[in-house]
């Protein structure tokens, strides 16, 4: 899943999201690039898992709370 990540942003610099769509336009800050885009880590999740974060997010607790069963 993390092929294709080529720099993740831990440098500090001020690089905005570039995820646009017809309805939304995303101003998080960048995390990482992909394919000299930047993303936010929610529109990454989203555009590589159709999942935003939430939701991976809720999907690993329901994970978890099975395991415990
Ligand atoms: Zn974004």
């Amino acid at each position: 899943m993390a092929s294709g990540i080529e720099k993740i942003n831990i440098y500090g610099d001020s690089r905005n999201c570039s995820s646009v769509t017809p309805t939304f336009k995303c101003n998080n800050k960048a995390d990482l690039v992909e394919s000299g885009k930047d993303y936010c880590v929610d529109c990454w999740t989203k555009k590589t898992t159709g999942l935003g974060i939430e939701q991976i997010k809720l999907q690993i607790k329901l994970l978890g709370e099975l395991k415990h069963d």
